[in-house]
């Protein structure tokens, strides 16, 4: 909500005298759409991003021995509030169970002071056309015809734009980018849900730590084709949006190519690896910025368990404190990897 309005006020110029272009697409067909389809709007949160209700007793009930919170996410699709044009792609939202997945690990690994009822529904509040999470963290709206412009840009992806290698092939189509990149986005939703309800310190912009909750989530626990859909998505947002105005430089949100880059990074830094060759030597993440990856992936994973660690429930203490050393120790040894590199990485910049 808060870029709304970007096609007005002052232009900023990014790449000047040049068409838009979406860094992910080279050698795709280049539009010169300005439409304004997803641009800026995606991902929108609130404007108010503190809970302002959650209680100190109910954020901290499993550290401080009072009752465990009971707050559960709930799933609930509004049938008679789902336009007829855009059953196809909710139907497929629904039957890929993305949702109830991320429900289900939160249920099981958080526990919430509130409840949570995600709505797939028409019935929003003004002026809400993307998806978003309500200041208490307590309910997310995804608009069904959010869904279905999401497929709409991404079946313009795969008609101009080549595969990624690192995407499966039988995926390569809007229906599952679709279902890959909104479990990416709902992660990113359910970051601020649960930033809001716990009311979890905070030391940066609240939309960054959001986009991170979906990648420590999705990376962590679906795999690698979430965050390479939500980067197909975006890099072809990014390019709709074309030269970035003065409100999109002003958001709250990352400017939408990074954010692209960020999701990869994350990505390229959790198994160096394995991604090094399809990320990096292919050109999609560049070599500026790969060797950053590992220790932001480490300080990202490290800083999600921990801020997660005093709400973990009593059946996932166990793993959770677990995970949580792990990625303390990653981190440990990350950084000291990253501080032999760093004299040879500054020279060759
Ligand atoms: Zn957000």
């Amino acid at each position: 909500m808060v870029e709304r309005g970007h096609a007005e006020g002052i232009r900023v110029p990014l790449r000047s005298g040049k068409e838009p272009t979406g860094m992910l697409s080279r050698g795709g067909g280049r539009r010169s759409t300005a439409r304004a389809v997803l641009a800026g709007t995606l991902l929108a949160a609130s404007l108010t991003g503190v809970a302002s209700t959650a209680t100190g007793a109910g954020a901290a009930a499993s550290v401080d021995g009072t009752p465990d919170p009971k707050g559960k996410v709930t799933i609930v699709y509004e049938d008679d509030a789902i336009k007829p044009e855009d059953r196809p792609a909710v139907d497929a939202i629904r039957k890929s169970r993305i949702l109830e997945q991320t429900a289900d690990w939160v249920n099981g690994s958080i526990a919430l002071p509130h409840d949570l009822v995600v709505k797939v529904t028409d019935k929003v509040p003004p002026g809400v056309s993307d998806a978003v999470t309500q200041p208490d963290g307590r309910t997310i709206f995804i608009p069904p015809s959010f869904l279905t412009e999401i497929e709409q840009s991404l079946d313009e992806v795969v008609k101009t734009v080549k595969r990624p290698a690192l995407f499966p092939e039988d995926k390569y189509n809007a229906r599952d980018l679709t279902v890959l990149s909104t479990q990416f986005i709902f992660g990113h939703e359910m970051g601020h849900a649960l930033q809001r309800q716990l009311m979890l310190a905070n030391l940066g912009l609240e939309e960054d730590a959001a986009d991170g909750f979906a990648s420590f989530y999705t990376v962590n626990e679906v795999g690698p084709d979430p965050s390479t859909a939500a980067a197909i998505l975006f890099d072809e947002v990014a390019r709709r949006q074309g030269r970035l105005t003065m409100e999109g430089f002003a958001s709250d949100h990352p400017v939408t190519q990074q954010r692209v880059f960020n999701f990869l990074c994350y990505l390229e830094g959790s198994d160096p690896k394995r991604f090094d060759g399809p990320l990096v030597d292919a050109g999609y993440l560049p070599k500026s910025r790969a060797p950053l990856c590992p220790q932001a992936w480490a300080m990202l994973d490290h800083g999600w368990w921990t801020q997660l660690q005093p709400h973990f429930t009593e059946a996932f203490k166990a793993e959770g404190d677990k995970s949580r050393a792990d990625a303390h120790d990653r981190l440990i040894a990350e950084t000291k990897a990253f501080a032999e590199k760093l004299d040879d990485l500054r020279k060759s910049q």
